[in-house]
């Protein structure tokens, strides 16, 4: 089983990958940058060395960054957009630099728009920093559908895919406590969930899972993190989703409300039950 959780890089990418050694996880998530947004900063070439030394010798699944919260393509306000689309093109190239697989990011919010405008402008933001050249692979996170989210049904998400020229430089992201959130019952109906997906936007598309509980119940459409097995979903149904043949060969990557030691507990009790 590929899993790991969310772990800071403010104090380099050597020291990261070494605390998910150190937690048993062969994986991890990390900002692309600060997620309160900004500039980034850029990386020592030691520090990417060492990373990759301890990747290799650790055999490492692929590994997700995130970009940061505060980007958002779906809105009404250029100086945000600009912001967004200039962080992400950055990125691209930044995590490309470190082969860096997979980056994560939220759609958008449409900010009184509406879903349609929504979709509309986060395909054009896309149209503009994809590349041909790049190797990373930026995936859509399936959202809870709070405030004015855009990206918290599949079709919204292909949408978006279907307006994107590269759409070969686009995946998908599932986030367990954004869907059930959303309202897709993973808990009682998972098989039909996952045709859905299939049937809608494709599952060869589906390339990570954000594993989370959740504090809040079905079709809340409401975003509170749980640690496994103390929320709605419960533990068997995690233990369903992760040993799920479509789904056991992903990524797992743990945003769950626990500190390091936490996460290790949490990791050995998931490879358990694997
Ligand atoms: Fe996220
Ligand atoms: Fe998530
Ligand atoms: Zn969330």
């Amino acid at each position: 089983m590929v899993i790991g959780p969310h772990i800071s890089i403010s104090k380099g990418f050597s020291k990261a990958i070494e605390t998910a050694v150190e937690i048993d996880a062969n994986t991890f998530q990390f900002f692309s940058r600060n997620p309160r947004g900004g500039n980034a900063k850029e990386f020592s070439k030691k520090d990417i060395e060492k990373f990759q030394k301890i990747r290799e010798e650790n055999n490492f699944g692929k590994i997700l960054a995130h970009a940061p919260y505060t980007i958002n393509l779906g809105g009404t306000k250029e100086d945000v957009y600009d912001f967004g689309k200039r962080a992400i093109k950055e990125d691209i190239i930044r995590m490309d630099s470190i082969g860096i697989e997979y980056m994560c990011f939220h759609p958008g919010s449409h900010v009184g728009g509406g879903i349609e405008y929504g979709i509309d402008r986060i395909a054009e933001a896309l149209n503009e920093v994809l590349t041909k050249e790049q190797n990373i692979i930026l995936l859509l996170e399936t959202m809870s559908g709070k405030g004015s989210e855009v990206g918290f049904t599949f079709e919204q998400i292909r949408k978006i895919i279907d307006k994107v020229e590269l759409n070969e430089k686009l995946g998908v992201c599932l986030d367990t406590c954004h869907v059930y959130s959303a309202g897709y019952d993973i808990v009682n109906d998972l098989d039909k969930v996952l045709e859905e997906f299939d049937n809608i936007i494709g599952l060869d598309r589906l390339k990570a899972i954000h594993l989370n509980d959740s504090i809040t119940e079905f079709n809340s459409k409401k975003d509170r993190h749980e640690q496994i097995g103390q929320g709605s979903l419960g533990l068997d149904a995690i233990i369903n989703f992760i040993n799920h043949p479509k789904l056991k060969d992903l990524p797992f990557f743990l945003e769950t409300p626990l500190d390091e030691n936490g996460h290790k507990q949490e990791i050995k009790m998931l490879r358990q039950y694997v």
